[in-house]
């Protein structure tokens, strides 16, 4: 049997607040918003994913911090595949929306006001207690 894909999302902090990203693509995801991350490659590293993810889809540097919550089932490509969250920091650049529509930094209580991809809802609330309220 097939291996299980695991997809990587960083929920990056700064300042209280968490990042999240409107994608562009595909056309029946466009315009919802996710952490960034993306599939593993064969024989990689998660967390060495998730960097290289943020890097080509942010500019940015980070560095994965926790684990957050268990993994959420989500089919990729007809595949069994998980989505596994981390928080991250910034080590270094700017998060900028190279990949994606916008980018925005979200607190607390903005957190459930953009239209999340379903795999990542079940992750707001243990990522919001890491914000600030405003
Ligand atoms: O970003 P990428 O297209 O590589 O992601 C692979 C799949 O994982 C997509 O189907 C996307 O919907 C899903 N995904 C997700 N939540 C994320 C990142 C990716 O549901 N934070």
């Amino acid at each position: 049997m097939q291996e299980t894909l695991v997809v990587v999302g960083a929920a990056v902090l700064r300042n209280g607040r968490v990042l999240a990203a409107q994608r562009a693509r595909p056309e029946a995801l466009r315009g919802l918003w996710e952490f960034p991350g993306g599939k593993t490659d064969p024989g990689e590293i998660p967390e060495a994913a998730l960097v290289r993810e943020c890097r080509e889809e942010l500019g940015a540097h980070v560095r994965p911090l926790e684990r957050v919550g268990p993994d959420v089932p989500l089919p990729v490509e007809g595949r069994r595949a998980v989505l596994r969250l981390w928080t991250a920091e910034i080590v270094e650049g700017d998060p900028r929306p190279l990949e994606h529509l916008a980018l925005r930094w979200l607190s607390a209580g903005e957190l459930r006001t953009v239209d999340w991809l379903s795999a990542d809802l079940p992750f707001l609330e243990a990522v919001g207690a890491h914000l600030t309220h405003r």
